[in-house]
């Protein structure tokens, strides 16, 4: 791997990196293009998909949302409807679901994720005011 690899693998994990982080491939690209306009679409998926495998990310994808969490550890989700934000759920991971479900399909079950869907504090507030209007 040469230098500008490394640079850009660092730049990349470092846009991405921190707890409650959620974008996609393209979000990524044009917060790493600020500092290296150079860098394509192709070279971030790439990079974002090696970070996965790896670990220290983690690639989400439930129903037809798919995106990066800065965020490796086992999380629930919330998508709004409206403005399509991704949020964080904090609740307990539920292992016991993990058991319910190998028990139910014979296959073995390592994580799962879980993505709630609906409209989040900030669209609520807007709708609400606009049925005022
Ligand atoms: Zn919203
Ligand atoms: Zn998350």
């Amino acid at each position: 791997m040469n230098l500008r690899n490394t640079h850009q693998k660092q730049a990349i994990l470092e846009a991405i990196q921190g707890i409650g982080k959620h974008m996609s491939a393209e979000q990524v690209l044009s917060e790493v293009q600020k500092t290296d306009p150079g860098i394509g679409l192709a070279t971030v998926y790439r990079n974002l998909n090696r970070l996965a495998e790896q670990g220290r990310i983690q690639k989400i994808t439930a129903g037809d949302v798919s995106f990066f969490d800065g965020n490796p550890e086992p999380h629930d989700h919330f998508e709004c409807e409206v403005c399509g934000k991704v949020t964080d759920i904090d609740m307990k991971y539920d292992a016991d679901m993990d058991r319910l479900a190998e028990k139910q399909s014979g296959m073995k079950i390592l994580r799962h994720s879980v993505l709630y869907e609906g409209i989040c504090a900030d669209c609520a507030e807007k709708e609400k005011k606009q049925s005022w209007n």
